[in-house]
């Protein structure tokens, strides 16, 4: 049976890239499961928060608010597995193996621990960086763990946003080192599924996308933003001096976003966009975009708050979640060790 497995870290407030890059394309494929015979495994991916400095309350209060968020957004626990990486323990047992066949020159390469840390990019060696902007191994090493998620269970298919493909060519990477080890073709080649709106960019700087981890609030809209939150960012989202709308990534990169998001949340393509609103101003385009995205944001905040009284059953869901994914993870984990010889 085939395996999809995608992971979302519980940092911060989700936001309308997570919500365009990877939910919302979960629950498309949870419409498809069944058909397609296959099994879906979701989870969250708390080992991957702790590579940056967490607060522990508000990381146990974060778990809890993306199981939710999750569940609001329509993740249904009747069909697919919902689950905390930290209580399946084979994500971390599988970590070390694969840890020791992965050379530290395929982790130096990453873009993502650099941008995390601030780095400009080849700027300096790895032992000026870790040093100067101090490294921890744990965040150069997590696509080695993030390899481990998606092997453990030997999935096929990876829905993610693109800053994550990168990440995903090194889990291809690792697994042949592997099976090379072992000389065995026991892992499968794990391929990414990207969503139509790959990259959401920040509102602030459409060169960078938008992220949990940005300080500024501003940068994104949260799934939980209030209307007036939501108007007010839009409002003072950047563009640029050119009048009417149209679609150019290169040469209007901030507008080009803007036309993405509303293309997505109203599920229809940019071109009807551009066509509706080639002669908008901005400000006008702004006010109709915010409009959208409150009245489509409306159902899963009105679930959100049904759902954060229902703290037992969001307990269960998880627990029973990850109970589903060791009935896969235990075996498989069983069978590496064996052919590694550590049974
Ligand atoms: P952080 O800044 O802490 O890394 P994040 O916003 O990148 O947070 P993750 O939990 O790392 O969120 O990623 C969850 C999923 O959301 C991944 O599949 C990732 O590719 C996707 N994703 C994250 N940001 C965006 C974005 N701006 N556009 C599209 N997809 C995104
Ligand atoms: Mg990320």
């Amino acid at each position: 049976k085939p395996i999809v497995f995608s992971g979302i870290q519980p940092t911060g407030q989700p936001h309308l890239g997570n919500y365009l890059g990877a939910i919302s394309n979960w629950v498309t494929l949870q419409e498809q499961a069944q058909s397609a015979d296959e099994t879906l495994l979701f989870s969250i991916v708390d080992l991957h928060a702790i590579t940056l400095p967490q607060d522990p309350a508000k990381l146990r209060k974060e778990r809890m608010e993306m199981a939710t968020t999750l569940l609001a957004c329509g993740i249904d626990p009747e069909k697919c597995s919902l689950f905390e990486q930290s209580k399946v323990p084979e994500h971390t047992q599988l970590s070390w193996i694969l840890t020791c066949m992965t050379p530290v020159g395929w982790l130096a390469r990453m873009t993502q621990w650099k941008t995390k840390l601030g780095v400009t990019k080849g700027a300096q060696s790895l032992e000026d960086v870790s040093t100067t902007a101090g490294l921890q191994l744990g965040l150069f090493a997590y696509p080695v763990l993030m390899a481990a998620d998606v092997l453990l269970y030997k999935a096929d298919k990876i829905p993610v946003g693109e800053d994550q493909i990168q990440h995903l060519e090194l889990a291809r990477d690792i697994a042949q080192s592997f099976n090379h080890y072992v000389k065995h073709p026991y892992f499968p080649s794990p391929r990414p599924i990207i969503t139509e709106t790959k990259r959401v960019m920040s509102l602030r700087d459409p060169a960078s996308k938008m992220s949990k981890s940005n300080p500024s609030d501003q940068t994104r809209i949260n799934l939980v933003d209030t209307p007036e939150m939501i108007t007010s960012k839009i409002k003072r989202a950047v563009t640029d001096s050119i009048r009417g709308i149209s679609y150019d990534r290169l040469e209007r990169p901030a507008v080009a976003n803007l036309v993405d998001i509303y293309a997505a949340m109203k599920r229809c393509s940019v071109e009807d966009i551009v066509q509706e609103h080639k002669d908008s101003s901005n400000a006008q385009f702004k006010e109709a975009l915010a409009d959208t995205l409150i009245t489509k944001l409306r159902p899963i905040q009105a679930e959100l708050v049904r759902l954060s009284k229902e703290e037992a059953y969001v307990h269960s869901v998880l627990d029973k979640g990850a109970e589903k994914a060791r009935e896969i993870a235990y075996p498989n984990i069983v069978e590496i060790q064996k052919l590694v010889g550590l049974r």
